[in-house]
């Protein structure tokens, strides 16, 4: 089949999205649960809930394709991804077109979700040379040892609705050139992207059964999670779900990494320069309508002027922030990806007037012409929270950003390691010391010097601290590799012909 005819078949043509198990789509009889257009608020299509039998019949392919797969050398495994990538590139505007109509997040940021996640698959190509392993000779007499790294088995991905294209791409395509087999759970409020992006890995020439996705919710999570045949699960969400994730998989004896929710903070030094600032803010607290687990939620402002100016030059800028739907190109901000979701954003609006922060711009009012079902919120902006005020300490994953007044740099670093998340945060200074100080003490896995979101490139590996990751591995570059493969360590000798005596002390070099 030509790459031409599958372009159309890359759009879901059906009105439900089924499961892709062992290189066939599957519809099955079970339930289903509408999925949006989170600009409209209409119903777009609806996704199939798997059952307990479907998740065994998707690890069943899995199992049947793993001894093949395993079996297959490294370099051809990453000739496939070389064409996965090639075809992604080739497919990539309808991509993200399914990626806005779904989510509602604008082009050029689906875009950029979308470019991110192909990184990852490039990365995955260098897999024969990630893959060598460790070798010494003589490490004792004639006797050599090396260290190999070999695949689980059958694996899975489960994944949140914030970049329904990207975060799959942080799992499968490495889990997949380590050899193991892989089925992947979207989140079942946008799963169409990565439901078509399966075509494309087919087409690359990836062996049926390799790769297979289960949509569905809380039941098919469960099943992957306790039922016997998956080795390992990544998971990316929120923190109590993540938390259930890894207690319930570990449990069951999987190899689990979670990674949870955050609250990131922002410090703003006196020497920084308030209009870069200002513009890096905009896009990492309102880029994707706040629902980005390394957005900034929170500015820690050292000093009172510093606060003074950097909320009276935000106030203007989130007042006049271009909200409307994300296919309309000279939006900046979409809507929110659920009504349910826009009610718990909104009342955490609510819940900061309560507590007494002050409400600087209030989006709540907000309409858009044409698109009143739309899940529309306007940008938020809170000044003087305080550490003891929920708006502070709970992941709101909106357009409210909220700025908190430190009078120092020592207490600003104090506010953020006594958070319970841990995911990003980014210092602004044009002091090196300062910088070099908080970069080598802030308790954060990921750091940025001037930088608001932070998010590592494809090889290296991106993970918080705290609760914001369970599990000791971080997701792709250098730490997937040690995640989806098992160190196994041998040591050789070929004796000599002749016999040798019965040695009773412990084998060592002396
Ligand atoms: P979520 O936790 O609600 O859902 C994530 C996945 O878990 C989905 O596939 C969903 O079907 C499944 N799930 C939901 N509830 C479940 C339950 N009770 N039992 C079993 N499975 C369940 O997250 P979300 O709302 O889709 O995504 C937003 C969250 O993800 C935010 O907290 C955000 O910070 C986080 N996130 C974290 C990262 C990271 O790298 N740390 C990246 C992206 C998103």
């Amino acid at each position: 089949m030509s790459s031409v005819q599958l372009i159309e078949n890359l759009r879901p043509a059906d009105e439900i999205v089924g499961h892709y198990i062992n290189g066939q789509v599957m519809a099955d009889s079970g339930r289903t649960q509408a999925i949006y257009n989170p600009a409209t608020g209409q119903v777009a299509r609806r996704v199939a809930l798997a059952s307990k039998a479907t998740v065994a019949k998707a690890i069943a392919a899995a199992a049947a394709a793993y001894p093949g797969w395993r079996r297959t050398p490294p370099m051809k495994r990453a000739r496939i991804m070389f064409r996965f990538k090639a075809l992604l590139e080739r497919h990539a505007d309808d991509i993200i077109a399914l990626l806005t109509e779904e989510h509602g997040k604008v082009l050029d940021d689906a875009r950029g979700e979308f470019i991110r996640g192909v990184e990852v698959v490039e990365y995955a190509c260098g897999a024969p040379e990630l893959l060598k392993g460790e070798h010494s000779k003589d490490v004792g007499p004639d006797i050599d040892s090396w260290s190999e790294f070999q695949p689980l088995g059958v694996v899975a991905g489960i994944t949140p609705f914030n970049f329904p294209a990207m975060v799959p791409m942080w799992m499968y395509p490495m889990a997949i050139v380590c050899g193991n087999t892989f089925i992947l759970k979207p989140s079942e409020k946008d799963p169409s992207a990565p439901t078509c992006i399966a075509k494309l890995l087919k087409e690359a020439g990836l062996p049926d059964g390799v790769f297979n996705i289960v949509n569905g919710d809380k039941e098919a999570v469960d099943a992957l999670l306790t039922g016997p045949g998956v080795e390992a699960v990544s998971f990316v969400g929120s923190t109590p779900v993540a938390e259930y994730i890894y207690q319930t998989g570990t449990a069951n004896g999987k190899r689990v990494q979670a990674l949870g929710g955050a609250k990131n903070h922002a410090v703003v030094m006196p020497d920084a320069e308030m209009d870069n600032v200002v513009n890096a803010l905009m896009g990492a607290a309102y880029g994707s309508c706040g629902e980005r687990c390394m957005a900034v939620s929170v500015v820690v402002c050292v000093g009172d002027a510093v606060a003074d100016e950097v909320v009276g030059k935000l106030s203007a800028r989130v007042s006049g922030l271009k909200v409307g739907p994300g296919v309309d190109s000279c939006n900046e901000m979409g809507p929110l990806i659920s009504e349910l979701h826009y009610e718990k954003v909104r009342g955490y609006v609510d819940l900061g007037v309560a507590e007494g922060a002050e409400l600087v711009v209030d989006g709540r009012g907000l309409t858009v012409p044409g698109h009143a079902g739309g899940f529309f919120l306007g940008g938020c902006l809170f000044d003087r929270v305080t550490p003891g005020m929920r708006i502070y300490q709970e992941e709101i994953f909106g357009p409210v950003l909220c700025v908190v007044r430190a009078q120092d740099l020592q207490e600003a670093m104090q506010l953020i390691d006594e958070h319970e998340y841990g995911n990003g945060v980014c210092i602004f200074t044009r002091d090196g010391g300062s910088a070099r100080y908080f970069t080598d003490n802030i308790k954060i896995g990921m750091v940025g010097v001037n930088v608001p979101l932070p998010v590592p490139v494809a090889c290296h590996s991106f993970g918080g601290w705290k609760r914001s990751l369970f599990g000791d591995l971080s997701a792709y570059g250098p730490d997937a590799i040690r995640f989806y493969t098992r160190r196994k360590t041998i040591t050789q000798r070929w004796p000599p012909d002749s016999v040798e005596k019965a040695q009773f002390s412990f084998p060592s070099s002396q």
